[in-house]
């Protein structure tokens, strides 16, 4: 195929099964999915050329920027697959001090040591090769969240393809329709993002990690603890509470503990090891395996999150936004924190802190705490055993839960409500408007006549 400076590959061609799944971070695959051809697209030209050619030949566009969609997004039948992985350089301009980056840039891997070097800070995601692509689209819960916002309030302009296969910007002054979609729409954003532009804050200079090593039985009294103090915590910390087995110590069996983290990120160690105190008024601190507040950095939490998520292993994901008393969100959620069959699987509580408005954009769902579970393994055999085990879990948590978040979702298992109805509606306008022909995919789900609901309360 000519006319593409990057490589093009349909199934006859060696390398194409390759392509389809190149950089796909989880090893459980789909097995009943495949594009109809690949295009790794060198630079924005061929973006455009690649959207052109799927229009004269009757293809949906999927695209693939850092390939960490749990779910595998960018897989999908009668597609022309766009992988923008080359699209991956970062300029920095000091006069706006707003940094302009390819979507598949690593937000941890190169895209915050380039603006480490340079003094500034994006609040991007905590695992190092993340591609800015998919988390910007659909929110981004990056470093220090709760309090700093999500990573898509600080996008600023982006540049993308049309389903036409034209090049635009899109901000607050021009096409603003695709600027409000690009902050939350996820997988149905009716276009390809090539740039996106994005607004740095000064950066911190000291990074203090405070660890609470727990016996797995405390998870209620730490739990109950902890919905009393997180409101008060400064909203310069980050707070994460986490079930996971430590490696095993001279053979022993492992054992899930719970451990409660917050991450300071300051400008003088005084404020960071004022902003973290409050985690030390636990009524039970004396029952923890390891109390410590030490000095870190991005570079060793950025480690830490390698660890916990290896490459070339199998995932299954969920999450829930859960929210009502503290008394019965504990209760809902003890199984899932509790019960895990897989030793390296960990679920998190990620305190969103105090409620704030958000601004107008298509991300418009969140609430005060965030649960995730992350079922690492290896053995393809355990796939159903663990499907079966997580799904039973999120039922558990479903009297609280009030939605989910897009990134650590797979509608093609449940289907969950993720976005405010208006939005929804207005996005569903633009999409119409946008994309009427359906070039690029939309939500990959079980039954798309059902999205954005609470599969319970249909
Ligand atoms: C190990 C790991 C850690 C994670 N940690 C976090 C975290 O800390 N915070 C968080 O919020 N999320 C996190 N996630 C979730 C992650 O943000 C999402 O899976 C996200 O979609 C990944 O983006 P990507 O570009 O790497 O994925 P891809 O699989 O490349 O993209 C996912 C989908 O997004 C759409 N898309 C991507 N790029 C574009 C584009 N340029 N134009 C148009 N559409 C596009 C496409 O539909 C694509 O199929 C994590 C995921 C993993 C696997």
């Amino acid at each position: 195929m000519s006319g593409f400076t990057g490589k093009f590959y349909v199934p006859s061609d060696e390398g194409f099964v390759e392509a389809a799944f190149s950089r796909v971070f989880n090893h459980r695959r789909p097995t009943d999915r495949l594009p109809s051809a690949v295009l790794v697209a060198e630079n924005e030209q061929d973006v455009v050329a690649g959207v052109r050619f799927a229009k004269e030949n009757g293809l949906a566009v999927a695209v693939r920027s850092g390939g960490h969609s749990w779910a595998v997004w960018s897989v999908q039948n009668n597609t022309l697959l766009i992988d923008l992985g080359n699209l991956n350089s970062a300029e920095y301009d000091e006069a706006t001090g707003i940094v302009s980056g390819g979507p598949a840039i690593e937000g941890g891997n190169v895209l915050d040591p380039f603006l480490a070097e340079r003094g500034r800070f994006f609040n991007g995601g905590h695992c190092p090769p993340v591609g800015i692509g998919g988390f910007l689209l659909q929110g981004g819960q990056g470093w220090c969240q709760r309090g700093w916002g999500w990573a898509a309030e600080s996008v600023v302009a982006i540049d993308v393809v049309t389903a036409d296969g034209e090049l635009v910007r899109a901000d607050a002054t021009q096409n603003s329709d695709l600027y409000w979609a690009a902050r939350g729409a996820g997988p149905s954003f009716p276009g390809i993002v090539t740039k996106f532009h994005l607004k740095t804050r000064p950066r911190f200079n000291h990074l203090f990690h405070s660890v609470q090593v727990y016996d797995i039985a405390d998870f209620q009294e730490v739990m109950t603890w902890m919905y009393e103090v997180e409101p008060t915590i400064s909203p310069d910390v980050e707070i994460v509470c986490v079930s996971l087995c430590p490696p095993s110590v001279n053979g022993e069996p492992r054992q899930r503990v719970y451990v409660v983290t917050g991450v300071a990120l300051s400008d003088s160690v005084e404020a960071a090891k004022e902003a973290l105190a409050p985690l030390q008024t636990c009524p039970i601190i004396d029952r923890a395996f390891e109390n410590k507040v030490y000095e870190s950095s991005l570079a060793e939490q950025r480690e830490d999150q390698l660890r916990m998520n290896p490459e070339n292993w199998r995932y299954y994901a969920d999450n829930v936004w859960v929210d009502g008393e503290a008394e019965d969100i504990i209760e809902a959620l003890t199984p899932v924190f509790t019960t895990s069959p897989e030793p390296d699987a960990f679920t998190i509580w990620f305190g969103n802190g105090l409620m704030r408005e958000l601004p107008d954009m298509a991300f418009s769902l969140q609430a005060p705490a965030y649960i995730a579970t992350y079922l690492a393994y290896e053995d393809s055999a355990n796939d159903a055993r663990n499907r079966a085990w997580l799904n039973e879990a999120m039922v558990a948590a479903q009297s609280v839960t009030v939605g989910q978040y897009l990134g650590d979702s797979d509608m093609t298992n449940r289907q969950l409500k993720f976005m405010a109805d208006a939005n929804f509606a207005k996005l569903q306008d633009i999409i119409a408007a946008r994309d009427p022909e359906g070039r690029f995919v939309r939500y990959l789900a079980k039954d798309p006549s059902t999205i954005n609901k609470n599969h319970w309360q249909l």
